[in-house]
């Protein structure tokens, strides 16, 4: 291999969907991949120039890590592939000096009432908040709050652990089923994000979510979807994204700009955010801004100037390559992340073919493999795949998801 050839580190989570997407970007590059991830791997032997194993829980021990190995193959850019991974990543490139957050930024971005902290005293409009600790009587804290209103953990994704309250009696029960989601050792939470939860004002209002990449502070809008079904709780599962919005540019224009004061809010300079803002006749509201790109599989809807990938786009601005073209391709695009209807195994899945024969529709992957256990929210986190649809306007998107969506069958047991 070429010394000249540059060398780039990803930090993969076990449980991640976005490996895939991530190295085939860095093998499209042509770029020396290394990987770091949780698991012994046993490869790692036979590929130690290539595989690390870090312990993501620990910060220092993983910076210590792969300094030692940087020592000896040098690192020209690091990147997270997901939540989990972002803090850990801004505390590698503070020590070997490489383009990312502060990891004070990275950390805030983890925390949702620390999130919350930094979004009020900027004045970026956001829910009111309290942090309530799992010690307290919640029973007490229920007669003390405005409803409706959310409760959510402090550190977890993909709306897990989030749940609407509209009464005490509600909370009382949301509290408590959260607490004991956080009890969980599956759940991978550790210390002050797993001993309290955070209680939000309900934000009534259509969602979105802004993908962007930030460069030197600035905010490049990648892609900005609407969420079309509405998420008013008791639990807040994610489906439908479609591009390009149909909202006014106006309003557009001014959801770019509190992501933007959200993200100085919170310290975040380079690399990906993924952005969730409710609009309403105040104008948009900031719910959270992760410091990483779009979950799950959903990347496969972007591409950019001539059929780049957003992982690409990722890697070469933290590789402080090149960017052609931020333009999306001009056609609408949209995906479906298909819900776990109930609790069960897997038993079948039916009617892809037909699914897959709706105009528009490009490709379904079903993700949940037969005989899986499947958790719904507010526990799981899971999807049972997802439903890709490409066509002219962004309406044929969303009727194409929602049709081929319909024609799909769950057999669980
Ligand atoms: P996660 O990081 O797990 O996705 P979020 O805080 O982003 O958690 O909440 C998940 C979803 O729950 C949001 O996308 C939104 O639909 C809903 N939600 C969360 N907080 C509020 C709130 N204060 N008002 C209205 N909806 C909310």
């Amino acid at each position: 291999m070429p010394s000249s050839m540059a060398r780039l580190l990803l930090l993969l989570p076990t449980t991640t969907y976005r490996t895939q997407a991530f190295v085939d970007a860095a093998s499209k590059l042509g770029v020396d991949l290394v990987c770091a991830s949780e698991r012994p791997s046993t490869l790692e032997e036979r590929a130690p120039d290539n595989l690390i194993t870090v312990d993501f829980a620990d910060p220092d021990g993983a910076v210590e890590t792969v300094a030692r190995f940087a020592r000896r193959r040098p690192i020209d850019a690091v990147v997270a592939v997901d939540d989990l991974t972002t803090v850990v990543a801004a505390a590698i490139a503070t020590r070997l000096g490489l383009r990312q957050n502060p990891v004070a930024a990275a950390s805030a971005a983890r925390n949702k009432h620390e999130m919350r902290r930094r979004l009020e005293a900027a004045g970026v409009a956001a829910p009111r908040f309290r942090q309530v600790a799992l010690s307290e009587d919640p029973a007490r804290v229920a007669r003390l709050v405005e409803y409706p209103c959310v409760l959510k953990p402090l550190a977890l994704s993909a709306s897990r652990g989030v749940i609407r309250a509209d009464d005490p009696d509600g909370f009382v029960a949301a509290f408590r089923r959260i607490a004991a989601l956080l009890a969980r050792d599956d759940v991978g939470l550790h210390g002050e994000v797993r001993e309290a939860l955070l209680v939000e004002a309900f934000i009534p209002g259509r969602e979105f979510a802004l993908e962007g990449l930030l460069m030197a502070g600035g905010l490049q809008t990648l892609a900005l979807f609407d969420k079309p079904d509405p998420l008013d709780g008791p639990f807040f599962e994610e489906t439908i994204y479609v591009t390009p919005s149909r909202l006014p540019a106006e309003t557009q224009t001014r959801i770019a700009e509190a992501t933007l004061r959200a993200c100085a809010a919170l310290g975040l300079t380079e690399g990906p955010v993924h952005a969730e803002l409710r609009v309403n006749d105040a104008g948009p509201w900031v719910i959270e801004v992760a410091a990483r790109s779009i979950g799950g599989l959903c990347s496969r809807t972007l591409r950019f100037g001539t059929g780049m990938t957003l992982e690409e786009l990722i890697l070469r601005h933290a590789l402080g390559w090149k960017i052609d073209s931020f333009d999306r391709e001009q056609r609408a695009a949209g995906v479906m992340m298909i819900p776990i209807p109930r609790a069960g195994r897997l038993v079948a899945v039916r009617g892809k073919d037909a699914a897959e024969a709706v105009p528009g529709v490009e490709e379904i992957a079903i993700t949940a493999h037969l005989g899986q256990e499947l958790v719904p929210l507010p526990e799981g986190w899971q999807y049972l795949g997802f439903i890709f649809a490409r066509s002219d306007a962004p309406e044929e998107v969303e009727q194409a998801l929602r049709r081929a969506h319909a024609r799909l069958a769950f057999d669980i047991a």
